[in-house]
């Protein structure tokens, strides 16, 4: 089964909804991605933590069979993010974020980890995604996201992350941010042109957009769930389904990548029903079959409809 190696936040998050509030929960990108991917393939996560970071937590990526070799713990704090969300629940918006030991640190690959085929760049500086970068070999796929704090601070360190990667997966906010128009179908169009493949553009409930650099289109709605408790770390745990299938198959072609998106959204469709990692941590293979299923048949008009045009003079 190829292996994923994924470097990225691991996080104390403190998050507040309209309706609820949890401080000091395990968060980060790293860590959603984590547990999200291993429903999928082996995952090897790069990353830092404070003294203050609990062994518990360590240990509960531990037992889903993430290997927390690649995560040091340095002197200072953990990385800490505050957020909330207002009563619709789309974007986040940042109270406070604390690099903690983050702020001057440089990852270093475990031994033995330097040529794991599928490489995913979690959310974090853009100078530490490409520090990891230089020391991996050729990944047969290397994928990357991103937020609004680094495109403010570090925009041209992102750009040079995007067009080394074959996979860009960020929200449709900041596309637009990045692009600078009010169009995803241009802001899509610029960010392929600095070189990769494809890119994944997340819209929240409604749903994640694939273009590819031939021109091709596919969309997935969102999972439709009833309960949205807390929508931290959807993007995350929807990277982790996406590259997680990929690495499961083994192929990264145009059905797969379409096939993937569908897995993202059914990771993402975990994560949001519970605050922190817990709902992501739940998915059983046979619920995220169920969704995968669900999914696709909410797309679909009618199986073997012969001559479905589309056409109302037929
Ligand atoms: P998402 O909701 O998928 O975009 O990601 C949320 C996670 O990203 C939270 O658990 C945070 O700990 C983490 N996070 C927030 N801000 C940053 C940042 N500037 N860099 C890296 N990770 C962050």
């Amino acid at each position: 089964m190829p292996e994923i190696l994924v470097v990225g936040s691991v996080a104390y998050d403190d998050v507040q909804t309209p309706f609820d509030r949890r401080r000091d929960v395990l968060g980060g990108a790293a860590s959603y991605f984590a547990l999200a991917a291993s429903r999928y393939a082996p995952v090897h996560v790069v990353a830092v933590v404070g003294e203050d970071f609990r062994e518990g937590d360590i240990e509960r990526l531990r037992a889903e069979g993430i290997d927390v070799a690649g995560i040091e713990r340095r002197p200072g704090r953990s990385f800490r993010w505050h957020g909330r969300y207002d009563y619709d629940m789309s974007a986040a918006e940042t109270l406070n974020t604390d690099l903690g030991v983050f702020a001057d640190w440089h990852p270093v690959v475990p031994d033995g980890k330097r040529d794991v085929p599928y490489v995913f760049l979690a959310n974090i500086d853009p100078d530490i995604q490409l520090d990891l970068l230089d020391q991996v070999g050729r990944p047969q796929l290397i994928a990357m996201d991103s937020m609004n704090y680094w495109l403010e601070f570090k925009r041209d360190a992102v750009a040079t992350v995007m067009s080394r990667a074959d996979v860009v997966c960020i929200n449709e906010g900041e596309a637009r941010q990045f692009a600078q128009t009010f169009s995803i179908i241009r802001a899509a169009r610029e960010i392929l042109d600095l070189g990769p493949t494809a890119l994944v553009v997340k819209r929240g409930e409604h749903g994640a957009m694939l273009f590819l650099h031939d021109g091709g289109v596919f969309w997935s709605p969102a999972y439709p769930l009833e309960k949205v408790q807390d929508p931290t770390g959807a993007g995350d745990s929807f990277a982790g389904g996406f590259v997680g299938h990929l690495a499961a198959v083994g192929r990264t072609d145009p059905v797969e990548l379409r096939r993937a998106v569908v897995h993202g959204t059914v990771s993402a469709s975990f994560a949001v029903e519970t605050f922190s990692v817990d709902g992501v941590a739940r998915a059983t293979p046979e619920a995220v079959d169920e969704r995968y299923r669900l999914l696709r048949s909410l797309v679909d008009i009618g199986a073997g409809v012969v001559g479905d045009t589309g056409s109302r003079s037929e």
